[in-house]
């Protein structure tokens, strides 16, 4: 097919949302080839994380006719990615995965331009991440995305009406899977809830009990963990234990069907060892691509304004048959991460100890 034909296909559908009027449109929504070519040429999106959700949100994005993007990510592709991170190849094992993903996005979609950064995210200046409209996140991480909301909401101003001033809102579509479920919602900073309004969303991780573990075990997952947690340490003393040394690992799947077999449990593998000793649960591909792309429609509607944005929480169960439901959770007013704060306003002479006192003060005033 010649090159202009596949682009007049690949824009086929999007020009039915961003050429024609619509019932549930922004205010601000203007339809029209101008405002194709300006998504096209001027919105800068990022994209946090290559991984398995990251890969997909790049395709995504390149064919939803973004052509500026960017892609951060600390890792380096191993063989174990190659089953869903499917922009990856045996011969790029041990090369950053943000490089590798953004190479093979542009020699697929022509025009489009990503610029990969290999690092840590709080590696970046702060104002590298005020460059983008939207900052989309693919990540598996509480601390990272607690990290990147501080930042986005950081940007954040208020007016003396506490309204958040528009120019300063910096929207954020955060996606993640775990196995067949998954998420995407939408954070817009003063407006809906951010990732620390809603924290509770993300228990911590389960543990299990070491009286279990040692005394009743009733599962596969309590016998590996009894030869993970408590027979190495017995047989091992003072060599710790290497997740990622095979040698190790294998000792503890041997261990824990020696003890599964004594209580009678079924079940033990030498793939669950490895994930409950990791804490890993499979990544499901259909889940990442499933939630990518809501991501991306997100993505579209807010940079276009062609559509009314989720609201403002999605999940995504595959467990059984199909599932998805949208919640709308509302902002945690006294939220210190997004809310508006209390504005205090102090002389320069005043000296540490008296801001000390003032805000102790200030306190007591608010407990009682
Ligand atoms: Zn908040």
């Amino acid at each position: 097919m010649a090159e202009s034909t596949v682009q007049q296909s690949r824009s086929r559908d999007l020009d039915k949302l961003l050429l024609k009027p619509g019932n549930l449109v922004a205010p601000t929504f203007e339809p029209g080839v101008q405002l194709r070519d300006d998504l096209q040429e001027y919105a800068r999106i990022l994209v946090i994380g290559a991984g398995g959700l990251g890969c997909e949100l790049l395709k995504d994005l390149a064919l939803s006719g973004f052509k500026n993007l960017e892609v951060i990510d600390m890792d380096r592709i191993e063989v174990t990615n190659l089953n869903r991170q499917f922009l990856f190849r045996l011969e790029d094992v041990g090369k950053p995965k943000a490089e590798v993903a953004a190479k093979r996005v542009m020699e697929r979609v022509s025009g489009v331009n990503i610029v990969p950064h290999f690092c840590r995210i709080e590696d970046k200046e702060i104002d590298f991440y005020k460059d983008f409209i939207i900052i989309v996140l693919g990540l598996d991480s509480i601390e990272a995305r607690s990290y990147i909301n501080a930042v986005a909401c950081g940007f954040l101003e208020y007016d003396s009406d506490d309204n958040p001033i528009e120019e300063t809102v910096k929207p954020m579509v955060d996606g993640g899977t775990e196995g067949f479920k998954g998420h995407a919602r939408v954070i817009i900073p003063g407006s809906t809830p951010c990732f620390e309004c809603t924290i509770w969303l993300f228990p911590p991780q389960v543990k299990f009990p070491l009286c279990t573990l040692a005394e009743t075990p009733r599962t596969a997952a309590h016998c590996i963990e009894y030869a993970h947690l408590i027979k190495w340490d017995e047989v091992h003393s003072g060599k710790t234990f290497d997740p990622d040394d095979p040698e190790h690992m294998k000792w503890v799947y041997t261990e824990a069907v020696k003890r599964a077999e004594l209580f009678g449990i079924q079940g033990v593998t030498y793939s669950l060892t490895q994930g409950v000793v990791k804490n890993i649960i499979p990544a499901i591909a259909s889940t990442n691509a499933i939630i990518s792309a809501a991501c991306t429609l997100e993505t579209l509607k807010l940079a276009s304004g062609c559509s009314k944005t989720l609201s403002n929480y999605l999940t995504y169960n595959g467990v059984e048959g199909l599932h998805i439901k949208v919640t709308e959770f509302v902002k945690d007013k006294d939220c210190l991460v997004c809310g508006p704060g209390v504005l205090l306003e102090l002389d320069t002479s005043v000296t540490l100890q008296k801001v000390i006192f003032y805000f102790s003060w200030l306190l007591f005033l608010l407990v009682c």
